[in-house]
């Protein structure tokens, strides 16, 4: 008899309590500045569509190419049965674009931290420094290394500095691991200071660019072209959910870095590849991002305008570097009212609460894309406004 496991519904009970339980959405529409759900149109303001690409015709037109060439399924792990070519064709492109050697392809920016941390510090011997805010899934892919994690306060380079010299000793290897942009804030790490100490002792530095990609540097090349760091960064992580608009996950780095991730990484030797729409539908973004900044600019100044319209109202805006706009409402519940009476109004805004971001923070995370007109960022002004003011979180 299957086990009565009372925790289930006991744990869920407690997380309605605590206005932590999730509503989870369903969209009847693609991705876009506006989504359909339960039949009405909403302003959509939380999804990592930076660039509109989600539902871009020229992705669509190549998905169906590819799907017609190769199919769909990649048949196995690639180490058994063989990388198809879009893959390689892929790969190619994205180091061309990020300026490095190589880069491999893994099926999700999750797996590309399960690739990289544990395959290149995993060891008892090795250690990790990693940034208390870094994203979830650096969490757990540190977790899965034996190594020994040693976090530094966020982007304090003090702190970062002290634990390097506490620990320059040891045989094992040292692996550094940052977000480039924290999701949750929107605000950039501070890599050339980060670089320059982790080159003083001797220690790998990894970037995870999941929200630099096709957002910071030159026409979205990523935090590393942003601050002309090249060659002095050894692997960029990144990931193909967001501004690519597809999925799809990515290590970056010279060629015999990645020539170990592809015969040493679990998720590369255990799991099957991306399929070939995803590749086909990234291989359509990338070729969007090398022919024209405009898409880049237009995000910028869609952030930009949000960010200071808002501010001017008087929320919170906290200190966003990116077009991230966290607007910060205090409690969980508050904050999932507010999500609530925008939604109301036509603007679907997920609150985040904690675990995602610390107790008393809890937000309203705005994500602006270069899919919206100003028409639409003033609709959500007007919105947030009349929400602010009803709740008191503005005068
Ligand atoms: N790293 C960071 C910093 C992220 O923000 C995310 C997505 N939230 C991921 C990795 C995971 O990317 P994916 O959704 O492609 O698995």
């Amino acid at each position: 008899m299957a086990v009565p496991m009372k925790f289930l519904s006991e744990e869920l009970d407690a997380m309605k309590q605590a206005g932590l339980y999730g509503t989870i959405r369903t969209l009847e529409s693609p991705q876009g500045a506006w989504v359909h759900i339960d039949g009405k149109k909403y302003l959509n303001l939380c999804s990592n569509n930076y660039l509109g690409l989600c539902n871009d015709p020229r992705l669509v037109a190549k998905v169906k190419e590819y799907a017609d060439r190769y199919g769909v399924g990649p048949g196995a792990v690639r180490t058994i049965a063989g990388t198809m070519s879009p893959h390689i064709e892929l790969e190619k492109k994205l180091a061309a674009f990020k300026g490095a050697e190589a880069a491999i392809v893994v099926q999700s920016g999750f797996c590309a931290n399960l690739t990289v941390i544990p395959t290149l510090a995993g060891g008892a011997d090795d250690l990790i420094f990693s940034d208390s805010l870094n994203h979830a899934s650096i969490i757990d892919a540190c977790r899965l290394s034996k190594a020994k994690v040693i976090r530094y306060e966020h982007s304090d380079m003090a702190d970062l500095k002290k634990k390097l010299e506490e620990n320059s000793d040891g045989k094992g290897k040292k692996l550094l691991i940052t977000d480039g942009v924290f999701s949750m804030d929107g605000d950039v790490a501070k890599l050339p200071e980060i670089v320059e100490l982790c080159e003083k002792h001797g220690v790998i530095v990894a970037v995870d660019d999941a929200h630099g990609e096709g957002v910071l540097g030159r026409g979205g090349r990523g935090i590393v072209d942003h601050f002309s760091l090249h060659g002095r960064v050894d692997v960029e992580i990144g990931t193909m959910s967001k501004a690519f608009g597809v999925m799809g996950g990515m290590a970056a780095g010279s060629a015999v870095l990645v020539d170990y991730l592809r015969q040493k990484a679990r998720p590369n030797l255990f799991s099957s590849a991306l399929t070939i729409p995803d590749v086909a539908a990234n291989l359509a973004s990338v070729e969007i991002l090398q022919e024209s900044e405009t898409l880049v600019k237009k995000l910028w100044s869609n952030g930009d305008f949000l960010k200071k319209e808002l501010g001017a109202l008087g929320f919170d805006t906290a200190h966003s570097e990116t077009p991230i706009t966290p607007v910060i409402i205090g409690e969980a519940s508050d904050a999932k009212a507010f999500s609530a009476k925008l939604f109301e109004r036509g603007v679907f805004a997920t609150a985040i609460v904690f675990p995602t971001v610390p107790r008393g923070t809890a937000r309203i995370r705005a994500m602006v894309s270069a899919a919206h007109s100003e028409d639409d960022l003033r609709f959500a002004v007007e919105q947030f406004a009349a929400v602010g003011r009803e709740m008191g979180v503005i005068s």
